[in-house]
């Protein structure tokens, strides 16, 4: 069987032609086997922390060679630091986003890719009860955010000037 590497994560799953998601550093084959193991987060008990999964497994799988890749990376990243430092609810994350695109700023920049190697992969929620999945996911956000370190500034800065009203120290 021909195996497909992830050019975002790394993983290797079975090749299956699967089309390559939009704006996503990601094989058609991640994105389907990480929708099935995160549909856990469409149970109502987790539904509310759903934004984080979705978030940090895109920001596992930065596309910088697209527009809409660069504006799919710095979105995922504003809401990650909007959750962890600003306290925002996870369960507003999409609404933050439509907030953040309201204006249709083109302004958004290339980050360059830190080293996500020390970053697990959608798989460490594999077997978790749904009991734990929602620290899992809080933890798995905060160790996408931490990895980021060296853009967080620039991050802080879109923040700062698209949804104001969300950011609080
Ligand atoms: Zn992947």
């Amino acid at each position: 069987m021909t195996e497909i590497q992830c050019p975002g994560c790394g993983l290797f799953h079975p090749s299956a032609g699967l089309q390559a998601p939009r704006g996503l550093a990601a094989s058609g084959e991640c994105s389907s086997a990480s929708s099935l193991v995160l549909s856990a987060f469409y149970q109502p008990e987790l539904v509310s922390e759903r934004q984080y999964v979705v978030d940090a497994y895109a920001c596992t799988h930065p596309d910088s060679s697209t527009r809409i890749g660069i504006q799919t990376t710095a979105l995922c990243l504003m809401t990650l630091d909007l959750y962890l430092e600003c306290g925002q609810s996870v369960a507003e994350g999409s609404q933050m986003h439509q907030e953040m695109m309201r204006g249709r700023p083109d302004f958004f920049t290339r980050l360059d890719p830190p080293s996500l190697q020390a970053v697990p992969t959608y798989q460490l929620f594999l077997g978790v009860p749904s009991a734990n999945s929602t620290a899992l996911a809080c933890n798995w956000a905060e160790r996408v955010w931490r990895a980021w370190a060296t853009h967080h500034e620039q991050i802080r800065a879109w923040n700062q000037q698209l949804v104001p009203h969300r950011v609080h120290s």
